[in-house]
């Protein structure tokens, strides 16, 4: 049995393999027409269908789960600004929805958010949005030239890591998008061939009572 099936997909392909044995056996006994060999063939195609669905599912999942511990805090504390002694404790959302992580200093006993987000989606809005701030200050007169050349190349290095890091999520996002799509699909189509499993039952025993 597929590993990557939900509960309700493992328990449909159980039902729908025992029906397809049954199905077999009893036209094999000549107790079912060979017009019921199609229900054979539907319960193939379906298990084939579901199992390219349920492996493209956990592979998109996986590298979401990948994608999420894609930043990696170079976190200190605030006080003593050491990270030797810092501990994750949680995760903070700030009035963006932002989410950040929170640690603990075990020397100075306090805990605190740090200062950029933990995840590549949030990651990117705040790069943009330090970007833009920096954009103003590089026609900020009162600078001397010095300081906004040095402004004007942490900007160029925010564009290299932003040119980086962002197609990687917009084609992952792309993808996760497209699955949740084809989950509603396949929840609907699990329910569909649900009924046509009942509906063959049906049929089969209606035959099989009939030839009795
Ligand atoms: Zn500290």
């Amino acid at each position: 049995m597929n590993p990557n099936y939900k509960a309700d997909e493992r328990e449909l392909v159980k039902v729908a393999t025992f029906f397809k044995k049954k199905a077999k056996q009893l036209i094999g006994e000549g107790k079912l027409g060979e017009e019921n060999r199609q229900v054979e063939a539907a319960v193939d195609k379906f298990i084939e269908h579901l199992d390219e669905h349920a492996d493209t599912r956990a592979h998109i999942l996986k590298e979401r789960e990948q994608l999420g511990k894609l930043v990696k805090d170079n976190a200190e504390c605030p006080k003593c600004k050491t990270r030797d002694m810092i501990k994750l404790v949680g995760t903070d959302k700030d009035e963006r929805g932002w989410k950040s992580n929170r640690y603990k200093c075990r020397k100075c006993n306090i805990q605190f958010t740090w200062n950029r987000p933990n995840n590549p989606w949030d990651m990117i809005q705040y790069i943009e949005e330090v970007m833009t701030l920096h954009h103003v200050k590089t026609g900020d007169t009162t600078l001397s030239s010095d300081e906004r050349e040095q402004i004007a190349a942490t900007i160029q290095g925010m564009e290299d890591n932003l040119a980086k890091l962002k197609p990687v999520i917009e084609s992952h996002d792309r993808e996760y998008e497209a699955l949740q799509v084809r989950e509603g699909e396949m929840a609907k189509a699990v329910h569909e061939f649900k009924n046509t499993l009942l509906i063959e039952k049906i049929k089969m025993d209606t035959w099989e009572n009939k030839h009795k």
